[in-house]
């Protein structure tokens, strides 16, 4: 039996497929890297069916990418070296919300619009770290790229608040790991050898993880937002440190967009929350007390008439503020997402400016603070997706975004394959082995999404 064949009998026939307009969807992300090949994809719908998908193509040296909503714009569900796209927005059950011991146990496919709609209906006082993307992506592909939501400034990025999980290893076998290994409780990761690691940050190039336990969080009462310019780039680090030194945060931004007039500049977006309104105002005269002494006073302004539209795009969740940066009109968009020290925020800001100039575009800035120890510096680029020599220039800016990323002593966050490389031509020499051996040690054929994390 063919290829088809052996994989229709295990998902069946409705949930595979080889046919040219599906694989075309299928080879192609919304971000400006280059398509790929697909010769199949599949939807499984249970663990069994993942396991024995991955004993085929283990057998048969077939390359395997697993797929949640394919939106990290860096093509790292476009596979490199053809082979199957595994979609998993079949296996899409919410199995369990835990509500004392706050966690959430959800299949691979599970959307970040369905546990936020399934919390909001049925356990209204708690919520999961939301990230700014579209609503249709999965909260375990964003947890395993080590993304950050909504309450990260606060609790820290989604991959920080994986309990544990259930993962499919190449060759067949399946395992729980966390506290799911050892008992019925997802509560905790440890203390137990940390093996959410072998997963987390490897872009499916180890196994595919098809349950996922996530903590949550209490969801307070009432949320404002607050918004604060400056003109003095250098002045940022020590802002963000009096800013994060108040510890009263729910979420904070870095904007700046170089049209309209009145935002271009530094613009600190604070949303702060809490369960009585005495809280909010406290926590809101606070922060205008501090920055009113802020460097002897008068560098930093409050903005008291935040235009509507741009309030309401930071107090919804997701707040989706990179949308408004279509410039081009053309609904292209793609960003070096680089993790930076904070104290190299200026130079980055400097540079991002004169790359977008280089390249004609508007520098446009959306950067969230994560805890109080680093920046996801977004370097954005929005591009006409119809117009070739603008994604080709916006693939050149975000490389020389990239290097700067890294000359800066950051790192590219979800980095297209090229990103990858040249993060791993700066790695340890020894570190870079060291991921070789725990790739082959799971992945013996190399079937893992080829192509990601090789150096
Ligand atoms: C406008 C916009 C704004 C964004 N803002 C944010 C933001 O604020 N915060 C943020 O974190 N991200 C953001 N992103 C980036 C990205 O969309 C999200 O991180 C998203 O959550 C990724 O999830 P996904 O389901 O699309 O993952 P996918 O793209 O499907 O997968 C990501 C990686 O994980 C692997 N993978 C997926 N599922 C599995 C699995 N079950 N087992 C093993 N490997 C798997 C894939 O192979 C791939 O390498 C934004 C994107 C856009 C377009």
């Amino acid at each position: 039996m063919d290829i088809f064949g052996l994989l229709a009998n295990i998902v069946g026939p409705d949930n595979v497929s080889n046919t040219e307009e599906e694989l075309f969807f299928y080879s192609r992300d919304s971000g400006a890297q280059l398509p790929g090949n697909v010769d199949y994809v599949v939807l499984p719908k249970t663990v069994e069916q993942v396991r024995d998908i991955l004993v085929l193509a283990n057998d048969k040296y077939i390359p395997v990418t697993p797929m949640g909503g394919g939106f990290t714009l860096s093509a790292l569900v476009i596979p490199n070296r053809g082979g199957i796209v595994m979609d998993m927005k079949r296996m899409d059950n919410i199995i369990e919300i835990n509500e004392i011991n706050r966690y959430a146990l959800v299949e691979a496919g599970v959307s970040q619009a369905a546990l936020r709609a399934y919390l909001k209906k049925n356990h209204p006082r708690l919520q999961h770290s939301t990230p700014e993307a579209p609503p249709m992506v999965t909260v375990v592909g964003n947890a395993l790229i080590q993304g950050h939501g909504h309450i990260s400034p606060r609790y820290g990025v989604n991959s920080d608040m994986i309990n544990g999980m259930e993962v499919v290893l190449p060759t067949g076998e399946i395992c729980r790991i966390g506290s799911g290994s050892v008992s019925t409780d997802w509560f905790t990761r440890g203390p137990l050898p940390d093996l959410p690691g072998l997963f987390i940050g490897w872009f499916g190039t180890t196994g595919v993880v098809t349950k996922l336990s996530l903590k949550l969080y209490p969801k307070p009462i009432y949320r404002d937002v607050m918004a604060f310019s400056t003109d003095d780039v250098e002045s940022i680090p020590d802002a963000i440190f009096e800013i994060t030194q108040l510890d009263m945060l729910e979420d904070f931004f870095l904007i700046m967009q170089e049209k309209p007039d009145w935002m271009n500049h530094v613009i600190f977006i604070i949303v702060v929350s809490g369960n009585f309104e005495e809280e909010l105002e406290l926590k809101k005269r606070s922060f205008k007390t501090m920055f009113k002494k802020f460097k002897g006073g008068g560098k930093v302004e409050y903005i008291d008439d935040l235009p509507p539209a741009l309030r309401k795009r930071f107090m919804d969740v997701p707040p989706l503020a990179a949308l408004a940066a279509d410039f081009r009109k053309g609904g292209g968009f793609e960003y070096t997402g680089a993790i930076l020290p904070i104290d190299k925020v200026p130079a980055a800001w400097k540079k991002g400016i004169e790359i977008s100039h280089k390249y004609g575009m508007v520098c446009s800035y959306v950067h969230q603070v994560l805890t109080c120890h680093s920046i996801m510096f977004g370097f954005n680029y929005s591009f006409n997706r119809a117009d070739p020599v603008d994604i080709e220039n916006t693939r050149k800016a975000i490389e020389e975004s990239n290097r700067i990323t890294l000359e800066l002593g950051g790192m590219v966050w979800k980095g297209e394959v090229g990103a990858q490389k040249l993060m791993m031509q700066k790695m340890d020499p020894n570190t870079v082995k060291l991921v070789q051996k725990v790739k082959k040690t799971l992945d013996p054929n190399g079937i893992m999404n080829p192509g990601n994390w090789e150096p």
